[in-house]
């Protein structure tokens, strides 16, 4: 069976958007592939200030994805710290990686405007420890949005290097695109985020949901109730696409005809959220009841992915000559 990797950084919360995207595809890419995911709570130090909070995020990440229908049974779920193996090949892959490579990478160079205070050295290697997180695995496919593409490009360029380099090695990975959904946040102009804080977080009960859509900003000409309204300049309309799939039309037209008010239809917005969410919910309150589940699941995860990361670097080394 293919193998696939993936990771993401426990930096707090997920939301609607990271449900509907990410996580949805990872249940459903269990049923095609042999899948590696990683929460990859290395990665998450390049801009992560107060790393107290580690602990809680990881748990509540891991939470999430088993709650949602990550099978550890299928999968191996576990935290990229767990398996310094990774950190090894990182610091052999980074002998190798030209640094103009490196410079070039648009995330790097966001990265340094958002904090010019902390350009460290791990922002830089960035792409190197996450070629490391993949070929580790010796995975063939990892799913990944247009914007990661020329991340994962990059890791081929490393991969044909090392094994140009060395000897064939490790199976260049590719890139299966999937359309994540572009979610707008509550405030209507950006894209949903937690650290903008216009998220809608998936571990909220229903009524901090119902609260939290409530506060949603709509089509900012209608200043009344009697005001016709314009759906197709309203985030809260966007947000029905995705979770009342047979009403958007009604919606419109009643929109339009001034039928039905925004509290009203925010409401609406919140019950198909609520309605949506509901055996997530369930599923993630029943595992919260045993915490140590959650922990078993991941030194599962670590045990078993050790056991291919120490035989891929046992390989690596043979073939740099390291002795
Ligand atoms: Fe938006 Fe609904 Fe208000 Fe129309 S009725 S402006 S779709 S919130």
């Amino acid at each position: 069976m293919t193998r696939v990797f993936s990771g993401a950084r426990p930096t707090g919360r997920q939301h609607i958007g990271n449900y509907l995207g990410a996580i949805q595809n990872y249940v459903k890419l269990q049923a095609e592939y042999e899948c590696v995911y990683s929460i990859v709570d290395v990665h998450a130090l390049t801009t992560l200030d107060d790393t107290r909070k580690l602990p809680e995020y990881t748990y509540e990440l891991a939470l999430d994805w088993l709650a949602a229908g990550i099978d550890p049974k299928k999968s191996i779920v576990f935290v990229q710290s767990h398996v310094p193996e990774v950190m090894e090949l990182s610091t052999y892959l980074g002998m190798i990686t030209p640094l103009s490579w490196l410079l070039r990478v648009p995330t790097f160079k966001e990265k340094v405007k958002q904090q010019p205070e902390n350009v460290n050295y791990g922002l830089v290697g960035y792409p190197v420890l996450m070629t490391s997180d993949i070929i580790l695995y010796k995975a063939e496919v990892v799913p990944v949005g247009e914007d990661q593409v020329p991340h994962l490009e990059l890791a081929r360029e490393i991969v044909r290097r090392f094994n140009t380099l060395y000897a064939p090695t490790f199976p260049e990975p590719k890139a299966k695109l999937t359309d994540f959904p572009l979610i707008v946040g509550l405030d209507g102009k950006n894209k949903m985020s937690k650290s903008l804080d216009n998220d809608i977080p998936i571990s909220f009960s229903a009524e901090e949901t119902t609260k939290r859509v409530m506060t949603a900003v709509t089509d900012p000409a209608r200043q009344f109730r009697k005001d016709p309204g314009h759906p197709d300049v309203c985030n809260v309309y966007r947000l029905h696409r995705y979770f009342s799939p047979g009403e958007t039309d009604s919606i419109a037209e009643r929109c339009r005809g001034a039928q039905i008010g925004c509290v009203e239809c925010k409401r609406l917005l919140a019950e198909r959220i609520n309605a949506l969410l509901s055996p997530f919910r369930e599923k993630r309150a029943a595992i919260a009841t045993n915490p140590d589940y959650v922990k078993e699941v991941l030194a599962d995860g670590a045990e078993r992915a050790r056991v291919i990361a120490r035989e891929t670097l046992r390989e690596v080394r043979h073939n740099m000559h390291l002795t």
